[in-house]
C-alpha cells in the first residue's frame, strides 16, 4: 500500500524523478479475456498499455470456465451469461451464430428462426420474459460463478408493445426484480441500456453501472433526431445519473469506427457520421459538465479504451485532463468500486505507471509507460514472442 512516510526498512527503490505518476487504466467494457489463448495475448497487450483492471461486461459460462484459475496478470471481472428475453438481443446474436448466420441477419428472412432458436440459452444468455422464468433461472445465475449481473434493457417503454417479431429487452419490472436478487446476493448489476428511457428505468432499478449511453450503437442517422428523440439525454437525466453517482461508459467509438463495414450501398454519407461525431461530443461535454462519472470502454470493432480515450479527445468531447481521470481513476473504481485503487494516496494499493512525458500536454505520452507498478510489485514486459 502507499504510506505518508518513509517506512525505516527500504527493500526497493524506484526512481521517479522526471517521470508523470498515473494510476494505472482501467476498461470497462471489453469482451476479451476468455478462452486460454485469447487470456495470455490479450493480458500481455493491456498490461503493456497500463490497463490493469478489466470488466468484460457479458461472457458465456463456458467461456468464463475456460480461464477460471488460470493465472492473469490484470484484474477481471465478469459479467456472466446476462439475462434478456426471449427473441431479443443478445440472444439473437449468439443464436445466429449459432446457425452459421451473422448477428444482423436477424433483421433479413431468416430473422423469426434466429429469434426462436434456443441452442445457447443457459450458456451464453439467460431469459426471463416473466416473474416465474426469472424465479426459474436465478439458481443458475447464481451458480455460473457470476461477477456481475447484467441486464439487457432495449426500448423497454415498448417491451410489450412491440412489434411480436420485433421482441425487445427485459420488461422493466422484471429487471428491477433482477438488480434486487443481485444486490441480496451481494453481487453488482450492469445495464445494457439503449434508450434514455432504458436509462431511466436502469435508474430507478438501482443498477451499478451502465454499460453504454443511450444513442450508442446508431452509426447511420443522427441520434439527436432518430426515433422522436428516443436517444436525447435531457437535463433530468443528466442530473438523475450524477446524483445517483452511477458511472456510464459511453462506448462511442465503435459507431463511427464500424462505419468503413458497412456494405457500401447503405453506408452513411460523411454528414451522417459527422452530426453522430457532434452528437457524441455533445454528450460527452453534457455528462463531464453535469458531473456524472465516466467511465472508459470501447466494446467492439476490435477497439479498446485507448480508442476510445482517443476518440473522446478527437472529437473535442472531453479535454486531456477529464478522459485521464476518466481513465486512471474512474474506471478502475467503477469496476472494484470496494478495493482502494485509482488513487496515489495513502492506504491505497500502490498500483502507478510511471511515464516519460506529460500526458496533459501530448496524449501519446500515456503509451510512454517508464515503470508499472501493480499493488506493491513492479512488472515486467513478457518478451516478445
Ligand atoms: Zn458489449
Amino acid at each position: 500500500m502507499f504510506v505518508a512516510d518513509r517506512p525505516a526498512q527500504v527493500a526497493r527503490v524506484v526512481d521517479l524523478r522526471g517521470t508523470y505518476v498515473v494510476p494505472p487504466f482501467g476498461d470497462a467494457h471489453l469482451h476479451a479475456l476468455y478462452g486460454p489463448d485469447g487470456l495470455v495475448a490479450q493480458d500481455s497487450i493491456l498490461v503493456a498499455r497500463g490497463v490493469f483492471y478489466v470488466l468484460n461486461p457479458h461472457v458465456p459460462v463456458s467461456d468464463r470456465e475456460s480461464v477460471r484459475g488460470l493465472p492473469v496478470t490484470v484484474d477481471v471481472a465478469y459479467a456472466v451469461a446476462g439475462i434478456t428475453a426471449p427473441g431479443a438481443h443478445p440472444a439473437t446474436s449468439y443464436e445466429a451464430r449459432a446457425l452459421g448466420l451473422q448477428p444482423w441477419d436477424v433483421s433479413g428472412e431468416r430473422g423469426s428462426e434466429i429469434r426462436a432458436s434456443r441452442v445457447r440459452e443457459g450458456d451464453a444468455y439467460y431469459l426471463a420474459a416473466t416473474a416465474d422464468e426469472l424465479e426459474a433461472i436465478w439458481p443458475s445465475v447464481l451458480a455460473s460463478g457470476t461477477d456481475w449481473v447484467k441486464v439487457f434493457l432495449n426500448h423497454s417503454d415498448e417491451w410489450s408493445a412491440g412489434r411480436p417479431d420485433q421482441p425487445r429487452g427485459l420488461s422493466p419490472a422484471i429487471a428491477t426484480d433482477i438488480v434486487r436478487r443481485a444486490h441480496a446476493a451481494r453481487l453488482r448489476a450492469v445495464a445494457h441500456v439503449e434508450t434514455a428511457f432504458d436509462l431511466d428505468v436502469a435508474l430507478s432499478a438501482g443498477v451499478d453501472l451502465l454499460a453504454h449511453a443511450p444513442g450508442y450503437a446508431l452509426n447511420d442517422r443522427d441520434p439527436a433526431e432518430a426515433e422522436g428523440g428516443a436517444y436525447v439525454m435531457d437535463e433530468d437525466h443528466l442530473a438523475r445519473l450524477a446524483s445517483a453517482g452511477i458511472p456510464i461508459t459511453p462506448t462511442l467509438a465503435r459507431g463511427p469506427f464500424m462505419v468503413r463495414y458497412i456494405p457500401e450501398a447503405y453506408r452513411p454519407d460523411t454528414s451522417t457520421v459527422d452530426s453522430v461525431r457532434a452528437f457524441h461530443a455533445d454528450l460527452l461535454r453534457d455528462l463531464a459538465e453535469s458531473g456524472v462519472s465516466i467511465a472508459l470502454g470501447a466494446d467492439s470493432g476490435g477497439l479498446w479504451s485507448w480508442d476510445e480515450a482517443a476518440y473522446a479527445l478527437d472529437i473535442g468531447g472531453l479535454t486531456a485532463a477529464n478522459v485521464l481521470r476518466s481513465w486512471s481513476v474512474t474506471t478502475p473504481q467503477a469496476i472494484f468500486p470496494d478495493r482502494a485503487i485509482g488513487s496515489l494516496r495513502p492506504s491505497y494499493e500502490a498500483s502507478f505507471l510511471a511515464l516519460s512525458c506529460d500526458p496533459e500536454a501530448e496524449w501519446s505520452c500515456t503509451k510512454e509507460i517508464l515503470h508499472r507498478e501493480k499493488h506493491g510489485r513492479a512488472l515486467s514486459l513478457s518478451p516478445a514472442r
